[in-house]
């Protein structure tokens, strides 16, 4: 590997950010557990991240060749993967029929799709965390994963591969589907509807770790 790996940082964090991966090596700066590279989309956003001054200036030039050539190697990988053959979802049809008359479950089965749906159901509850269930505002866990929904912004956050994959087209992964299974049936049924009328109004997004 060219270039110096860099040393402990101010900036550095302690450990991984929350939601992402516990091993150092999959982190282009492993030292300060900055720059994960353990997904394409990661991969990117870190070349992007990087290739910004004030990002690549808390670096010498050794270290920096040595973050560069990290990037550079995990873009390559997925060079040679090649594109990614998954078809991309199409994104939930808002029915004719008026949001309000829909079920809670027809409108989750309108955002993950009847597979999904499925999956969602057979998420073990001892896997769902609920910590914060106010009108504005609701978060929580599913496994590792962080939910959490601004209804005031008018936001959604979430951190899996599926969800990550899928923001653009505002479709829903399982653990999204389980979190709001197991939210008051009431209270998910009111957001979803929300969701669904306003869904050009509403903003699905990652948290922003990559530097
Ligand atoms: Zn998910």
């Amino acid at each position: 590997m060219v270039g110096k790996k860099p040393d402990r940082k101010p900036f550095g964090r302690d450990g991984p950010p929350k939601g992402y991966p516990k091993d150092q090596a999959v982190y282009a700066d492993p030292e300060n557990w900055r720059y994960p590279l353990h997904t394409s989309w990661h991969a990117k956003a870190a070349r992007r991240y990087f290739d910004e001054s004030s990002n690549r200036n808390k670096y010498t030039p050794e270290e920096q060749a040595y973050i560069d050539g990290r990037i550079n190697q995990a873009l390559e990988k997925i060079g040679k993967a090649g594109p990614s053959t998954k078809v991309r979802r199409p994104p939930p049809k808002v029915p004719s029929r008026r949001a309000e008359e829909l079920t809670l479950e027809q409108m989750l089965r309108l955002f993950l799709g009847a597979a999904r749906f499925q999956r969602a159901k057979e998420i073990d509850d001892s896997l769902v965390s609920v910590s914060e269930s106010r009108a504005d505002h609701i978060g929580g866990k599913v496994k590792d994963y962080v939910i959490e929904i601004d209804l005031q912004k008018r936001t959604i956050l979430h951190n899996c591969e599926d969800w990550r994959k899928n923001l653009d087209s505002k479709n829903m992964c399982k653990h999204l589907g389980k979190f709001l299974l197991t939210l008051d049936e009431k209270a998910a049924t009111d957001l979803l509807r929300e969701v669904l009328a306003n869904l050009n109004n509403w903003t699905f997004m990652e948290p922003n770790a990559a530097a």
